[in-house]
């Protein structure tokens, strides 16, 4: 029998995260205070974080501890299997040998409990009480409702109106684990009271959401804020995930020439492909890593590299990013967790340094990848997920061109269990093809007023 899946023991669980900033040939860029336009230190972020959350948030160190007590939690699901496509590479008809990191088989089904688990954690020994987030569809709710109930933290989500009364079960199982579920905009904040003074019957947005949340951890000492992508400390703890693959790839026998992940905020492609890339930054490796986005958000592949708020209201410092314009508000795609205008601060100044690579897909081309994957395979991936098999499918089929044997290994960061109606609108034909025009990103992009980077 062909070794398919390749497996560690919870002993082989990474004891540490590897943080790429130290690395990094040019180093991230400082958060701006959007007044003052001058770099902000840590102790403005300290009202919504706890202090070993902001130590990491601005560290250098190449490795950071990974607590036991985080370890012990990860180990219900970690590690997780990297197996081989067999399979999918034989419906592809193709040489290329593909392998695959499976992040589904979490309690919540997806990679957010690796970093909602040390969050959690760090805000316990913090001494917060109560931790309020948002959630669009509610991937990054359900997880950290996961890792507050086991560390006994009270957690308020602010769940985007549209998604709460469409996507119930997301609700129901951040009830399970014990968070109270708002449908956002709420009468309970400022923010949420003046939008539904404008517009009673407001659906929501993520911006309000987070509005809302921070809104509600600002004001009081022992409530913070917790936040799923896109900051460096998220980032990191995903690297837990890519050091698992390097040895698994180790064990088959393998690298990949290509990584390929989804991207939304960058966290799951920075946990697949950071501990790769650290063989590209030290021992002159030249893997590819490529992040796929949706061409109704393509921030990577048409944003400008400039700093801008990280929510849509404008309460956070300025971050170096690639960004659409904080104001940008993507079409309805159902790959919710890809529709964020930014990008982490790490991923923009690689992809800046032409260090990282971006492919944008639209949903129909993800949705064809997905269902092959899907018929092949067996597992059903997200529709986030769906973008990145994509992507694998173009550079197989270049390779093929080219004739050229390669290796591609990509982030499978959730399962669709929850997303069966996005499947379902995919088999009746509504969803479409959806494109930016230059012109609508001119106009998002045309209304910022802050530093664009050189
Ligand atoms: C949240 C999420 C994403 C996008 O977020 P990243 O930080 O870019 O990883 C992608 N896929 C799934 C399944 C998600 O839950």
């Amino acid at each position: 029998m062909k070794e398919r899946k390749i497996t560690l023991t919870e002993k082989e669980i990474p004891e540490k995260w590897y943080n790429i900033v130290a690395d990094m040939p040019n180093k991230p860029l400082p958060p701006l205070d959007p007044g003052t336009k001058e770099p902000i230190g840590p102790e403005a972020l300290a009202p919504l974080f706890p202090e070993e959350l902001i130590l990491q948030e601005v560290s250098g160190e190449k490795w950071i501890d990974i607590p036991d007590e985080v370890r012990n939690i990860y180990s219900i699901w970690r590690p997780t299997p990297l197996y081989r496509a067999y399979n999918f590479e034989k419906a592809l008809d193709t040489t290329v040998k593909i392998y695959y990191k499976y992040e589904g088989v979490s309690p919540v089904g997806s990679h957010k409990p690796n970093t909602a688990v040390p969050q959690a954690y760090y805000n316990k020994k913090a001494g917060t009480k109560k931790i309020t987030t948002e959630t669009g569809a509610g991937q990054w709710g359900s997880a950290l409702a996961f890792a507050c109930n086991h560390f006994g933290i009270e957690l308020d989500v602010y769940m985007v109106r549209i998604s709460y009364d469409q996507k119930p079960y997301r609700k129901s199982m951040m009830n399970t684990w014990g968070a109270n579920v708002f449908s956002s905009p709420t009468n309970l904040t400022d923010a949420g009271r003046s939008i539904l003074a404008a517009d009673p019957d407001s659906t929501g947005s993520l911006g309000i959401a987070i509005s809302e949340a921070v809104e509600m951890a600002a004001t009081k000492p022992d409530v913070k804020y917790a936040l799923g992508s896109v900051l460096n400390h998220v980032l990191t703890h995903q690297t837990v995930l890519g050091q698992e693959a390097v040895v698994q790839m180790e064990k088959a026998g393998d690298f990949p020439d290509i990584i390929v992940a989804p991207f939304g905020g960058g966290s799951n492609f920075a946990g697949i492909s950071f501990p790769f890339l650290r063989y590209n930054l030290k021992e002159g490796k030249k893997v590819r890593a490529i992040a796929a986005e949706p061409t109704s958000c393509p921030k990577l592949t048409r944003g400008q590299f400039r700093y801008d708020f990280g929510d849509t209201i404008g309460m956070t410092p300025l971050f170096p990013m690639y960004t659409l314009g904080h104001t940008f508000v993507p079409a309805p795609i159902h790959a919710g967790g890809l529709r964020y205008h930014g990008a982490g601060v790490l991923v923009s100044q690689l992809l800046h340094d032409n260090l990282i690579e971006a492919q944008a897909v639209d949903q129909i081309e993800s949705f064809e990848a997905g269902i092959i994957f899907a018929k092949s395979e067996g597992i059903i991936p997200a529709p986030e997920a769906n973008h990145g098999i994509a992507v694998v499918i173009r550079e197989a089929e270049i390779a093929k061109e080219e004739g050229i044997n390669k290796t591609i290994l990509f982030n499978l960061c959730g399962h669709g269990h929850f997303d069966m109606s996005a499947y379902e609108d995919y088999f009746a034909g509504k969803l479409h093809r959806h494109v930016l025009s230059d012109e609508e990103i001119d106009a998002a992009v045309s209304k910022l007023d802050t530093p664009v980077i050189e």
